[in-house]
């Protein structure tokens, strides 16, 4: 059977810096896959390397339902099903924040006009982001809001696979149990999740595998229970 979305080999450097390092992993349908691993370990590069947003590998090989993606286009790949969110909020600060669903939604559902503004609202609805606060510019949006609207412009583009980049950094309590919940929800309505996240009650939490990375090379991947009792990540965690 083809594998659902398969990284075979992936590889990026920086200069002399690999920040991913001949990386191969399967992904199943349905799943949520935690993603750890210290400050610089290839996390959010591994997400641009699928995405290309903002650039692809140096080589290996990103294969979504038996297609190799890793030449498309950012565009074509998140018409593909595979969007992402950013670590820092992402937002066209100038925009209303309708306006910001809308981009994404025109470029990658290629929706106008109405339709365009009823997936809007549906992907509001759904991530439970105000619909009054559409006609708001996004850079008046408190953090958290800010973090919602970043998901609800995702959402809106119908990912079969939600890329998820530390939702809930700079965020407190109450509001990581919303992303806790919206994360539970999301892949409750069939959405497979990849979750990069530094709060591990949240990340073990909700991830039925995590993957460990540390300079751009897997540690670990498995089981939550089995990973976080492992010795090289124990000793990655708590440092050496
Ligand atoms: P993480 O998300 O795990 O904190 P990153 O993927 O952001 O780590 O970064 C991995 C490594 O690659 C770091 O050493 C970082 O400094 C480097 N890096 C990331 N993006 C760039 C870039 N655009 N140019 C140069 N170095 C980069
Ligand atoms: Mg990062």
């Amino acid at each position: 059977m083809t594998p659902f979305f398969e990284i075979r080999n992936l590889s990026k450097s920086f200069g002399g810096l690999k920040a991913v390092n001949d990386l191969s992993l399967t992904v199943e349908e349905g799943e949520i896959m935690g993603i750890a691993g210290p400050n610089g370990s290839g996390k959010s590069t591994l997400f641009n390397l699928i995405t290309k947003i903002p650039f692809g590998p140096d080589s290996g090989s990103v294969v979504f339902r038996g297609e190799a993606i890793e030449n498309r286009a950012d565009k074509t790949i998140a018409r593909m099903g595979i969007v992402r969110t950013f670590q820092r909020e992402a937002v066209f600060a100038s925009l209303s924040c309708v306006d910001n669903i809308l981009v994404a939604v025109e470029q990658t559902g290629g929706l106008r006009g109405a339709e365009a503004e009823k997936r809007a609202d549906e992907a509001s609805d759904i991530v439970g982001f105000p619909r009054n606060f559409h006609n708001i510019p996004a850079a008046q949006l408190p953090v958290f809001y800010q973090k919602q609207l970043m998901i609800t412009t995702a959402v809106a583009q119908q990912p079969t696979i939600l890329l998820m980049d530390e939702p809930a950094s700079s965020l407190v309590d109450d509001e990581v149990d919303w992303v806790h919940e919206t994360i539970k929800r999301l892949n409750a309505m069939g959405m497979t999740i990849l979750l990069i996240e530094h709060i591990l009650p949240l990340l073990t939490g909700v991830s039925s595998r995590l993957l460990v990375l540390e300079q751009g090379t897997p540690i670990a991947l498995g089981a939550v229970k089995d990973v976080i009792r492992d010795p090289a990540v124990v000793e990655a965690f708590l440092g050496k």
